[in-house]
């Protein structure tokens, strides 16, 4: 961390990049992640067969291997991604984080765009923030799909949330400073091609030590407001 980088200027050129599980909700409520790895896991049971405490295994092998387990049964098992997807959001399976007001009224204090990148589909994130009533501070999410189906943290995802930024007008083209983005990920290995990019790095958890590279290290979402420093533009 850079001593002279005591805090995130919170202005207009700002582009808030919002991981969304484990970061927009947090540790507290991995319940809901734990519900959604549950339905991961019977679809890698439905797919491959064998036990569910086999497909659990499988579940997790890939998602070392591969990044997620989606990817793992793309190249293992030959998955849709779209089929992977339907079964797993079936919402009578799953928990949502709950109401959330102080993170609304965080996220509506940003200045600039804020956005999801998540690795999901799409509907999960929304589906949660709907859950969370912080929708409607969030402009839209960059998801997996978008990413055609090769997400975070492979160099691709990154490259084409990239350009999305740029069709949009809201980055550059050829830009050597990318330090406006502003990727809050709960995911070490997530962060680290977006600081290789010059992205602005906020690693958002409250179990592991962030090495020198990251640029700021919160436990919890809502301790972004401590690292922000107002600015009138
Ligand atoms: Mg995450």
């Amino acid at each position: 961390m850079s001593a002279l980088d005591i805090g995130i200027r919170n202005d207009a050129s700002k582009i808030w990049l919002f991981d969304y599980d484990l970061t927009l909700y947090g540790e507290e409520e991995r319940f809901v992640l734990n519900s959604l790895d549950h339905r991961i896991a019977e679809f890698v049971q439905k797919t491959v067969g064998g036990t569910f405490d086999r497909a659990t295994e499988i579940r997790k092998d890939y998602l070392v291997r591969f990044g997620t387990t989606l990817a793992g049964l793309m190249a293992m098992n030959g998955t849709q991604p779209d089929d992977f997807f339907d079964f797993i959001h079936e919402p009578e399976y799953l928990i949502y984080p709950k109401v959330a007001p102080e993170k609304l009224s965080l996220l509506q204090s940003l200045k600039g765009r804020r956005y999801v990148f998540t690795n999901g589909r799409g509907d999960w994130s929304r589906a949660g923030m709907a859950h969370m009533q912080i929708d409607s501070a969030i402009e839209d999410v960059f998801d997996l799909r978008m990413m055609n189906w090769e997400g975070k943290p492979h160099a691709s995802a990154y490259e084409k949330m990239e350009k999305w930024l740029v069709s949009h007008g809201l980055l550059a083209p050829k830009t050597s400073d990318k330090s406006q983005i502003v990727l809050l990920e709960d995911s070490l290995r997530n962060l680290e091609p977006a600081h290789e990019r010059g992205w602005t790095t906020v690693l958002v958890n409250p179990n592991i030590q962030a090495p020198a590279w990251v640029d700021f290290h919160i436990p919890h979402l809502l301790n972004l407001r401590e690292k922000l420093i107002e600015s009138s533009d």
